[in-house]
């Protein structure tokens, strides 16, 4: 089987996590700068997670010929009816500014109690192989949302996002992993891959 996989993803901080929980498989997990090779952006146009993890996948291991895997995230907030949901990077607008996604998030919760504000993060992982074959897992982390940004590592939501009277923006990297939607989904993306392995 192909030992190199392509990751498709351009947040580097997200990325760094796929790499830090991905490593341990004795499979090089490489980016597409790392291969010298410049993936397109795929569209997010699915109405799912898992929908929209499979088109970065899928496009990913078009273009490079390799095994590609792609996360696709987001938070979801009872109190809005599931949103952001899909919308999580571009909440605000702007794709990908954390600052004003978080602002417009705590205006929305303003005065809402701390009960009515149970939250989860979702993430699915695909990984799609040039035969076709794909392989995915979910995974969920249930938390609550604060009412001030608290802590300075992570990215996104995580400055909000309350486990256990800890943000995400808090805890260590590995301490994040252990908890979190991307963890859990790697961690089970691990187990369905190395049954798929025993059978290649
Ligand atoms: P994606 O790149 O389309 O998957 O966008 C995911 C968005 O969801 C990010 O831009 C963040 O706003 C949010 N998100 C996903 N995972 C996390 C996380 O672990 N911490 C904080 N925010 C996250």
């Amino acid at each position: 089987m192909q030992k190199t996989f392509l990751i498709a993803t351009h947040n580097e901080k997200k990325k760094n996590e796929l790499l830090r929980i991905l490593s341990p498989l004795g499979i090089d997990v490489k980016t597409d700068k790392e291969l010298n090779i410049t993936l397109t952006e795929a569209e997010e146009t699915g109405e799912t997670f898992y929908e929209n993890a499979l088109i970065k996948a899928q496009s990913g291991c078009n273009e490079s010929g390799l095994p590609c895997v792609a996360d696709d995230s987001g938070l979801m907030v009872d109190y809005l009816a599931g949103a952001p949901g899909v919308y999580s990077a571009r909440f605000a607008g702007e794709h990908g500014d954390d600052e004003k996604n978080n602002e417009k998030l705590l205006k929305l919760l303003n005065n809402v109690p701390e009960d009515e504000r149970t939250a989860r993060f979702v993430s699915v992982v695909c990984l799609v192989f040039p035969n076709g074959d794909i392989i995915s897992a979910r995974g969920e982390c249930e938390g609550k949302i604060g009412y001030e940004a608290v802590g300075t590592g992570g990215f996104g939501y995580d400055p909000l996002f309350m486990v256990d009277g800890k943000s995400f923006a808090e805890m260590s990297g590995e301490e994040k992993d252990k908890l979190s939607h991307r963890g859990k989904a790697l961690k089970l993306l691990l187990e369905k891959l190395n049954d798929y392995m025993a059978i290649k």
